[in-house]
């Protein structure tokens, strides 16, 4: 089987998140989003949880020893042996670096979305507490406020305030938009619409992988 080690990059809400869960689905890779696992660790109100909450709430960058720890050991587990879709991860030249050193990497995938279009849309997000599941403008929930999936309630994610975002987009811009060029320069960077429709886009992503003789 060929492997299928994925970066999904761009700033946040560009619909990353979306995009890596219904490639997960479709090529049974599993989905590892740092922003999730940090957001576990909050709920389960661990060490980790505490020191990193302070930091996502301001819409700052958890240091990168401690993002890439964690991320070592889950790509250590067995489910991601055939690959996975990294989602947040790496986020500054650093972090690029650590990755070298635990895995090689088959493709980069950018998606790109106007800033403008960015703070609509996620003012607008909500996500399940329990599996994780976006909602926003282009996908409502059948019920208000209930995942249609497993009927957990939805929430706005602290960091999904205005102010934040735009902390946010500020800190993506000097601290993450950068690296793109490190994969650019080795050949695996594709860029991808992101302000198409949902399906439209996995569309885009499985041609490329398929060209890219990953799928
Ligand atoms: P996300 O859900 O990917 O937007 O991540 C939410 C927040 O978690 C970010 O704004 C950061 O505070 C933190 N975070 C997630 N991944 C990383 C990373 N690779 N490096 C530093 N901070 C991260």
């Amino acid at each position: 089987m060929v492997k299928k080690r994925i970066i999904l990059m761009g700033p946040p809400g560009t619909g990353k998140g979306t995009q890596a869960k219904l490639l997960s689905d479709q090529y049974r890779i599993p989905h590892i989003s740092t922003g999730d696992m940090f957001r576990e660790a909050i709920a389960k109100k661990t060490e980790l949880g505490m020191k990193a909450k302070k930091l996502m709430d301001a819409g700052e960058y958890v240091p990168d020893e401690i993002v890439m720890g964690m991320v070592k050991g889950r790509l250590q587990q067995k489910d991601c042996k055939d690959g996975f879709l990294l989602d947040g991860v790496p986020r500054t030249t650093v972090q690029v670096e650590a990755l070298k050193d635990i895995t090689p990497i088959d493709a980069v995938i950018e998606l790109e979305t106007r800033e403008d279009v960015i703070v609509k849309r996620l003012s607008s997000r909500r996500q399940c507490k329990d599996c994780n599941a976006i909602y926003g403008m282009d996908l409502q929930p059948k019920k208000k406020g209930k995942c249609d999936k497993c009927s957990g309630a939805l929430f706005q994610r602290e960091d999904d305030k205005e102010e934040t975002i735009r902390k946010r987009l500020t800190v993506y811009q000097e601290k993450t938009k950068p690296i793109l060029n490190h994969y650019q320069k080795q050949k695996k960077l594709v860029k991808v619409d992101g302000e198409q429709p949902i399906p439209e886009i996995l569309q885009n992503i499985t041609f490329i992988l398929e060209q890219k003789g990953l799928a």
